[in-house]
């Protein structure tokens, strides 16, 4: 089962360094095309920037969960040390966090302090 995660996790990786790449070519592409529209490519070049700023991080984070599978510690709660099911895993093969953690340290990190939800 680890390896089906390995090599998921380093396709994913790989496909991420492609998109990433021909991004960029796109990107040097579109800014000549476009050379004297100057007004409408900031706003472009935020979204473009944004992308590609999530796909690095994910890249990061698929390589991260391959260390931590090198390191036996995969699919283990960075935060509260609990199991990350594996259906989680599944999905999102470089998660880091569980769940309840990820929801929490999303909040913490876009600052909204959202009220506490007592349903989960
Ligand atoms: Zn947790």
């Amino acid at each position: 089962m680890k390896d089906s995660f390995r090599s998921m996790l380093e396709r994913r990786a790989n496909d991420l360094s492609v998109r990433l790449l021909k991004k960029s070519e796109l990107g040097e592409l579109s800014d000549f095309q476009h050379g004297d529209v100057v007004d409408r490519t900031p706003v472009d070049r935020d979204l473009a920037l944004e992308l590609s700023a999530k796909i690095r991080n994910e890249i990061k984070a698929c390589l991260q969960a391959l260390e931590r599978l090198d390191a036996g510690t995969y699919g283990i709660c960075l935060v509260c040390g609990e199991q990350i099911p594996e259906k989680r895993l599944r999905v999102l093969p470089f998660a880091a966090k569980c769940v309840e953690c990820e929801s929490l340290s999303a909040h913490a990190i876009s600052g909204q302090y959202a009220p506490v939800r007592l349903s989960a």
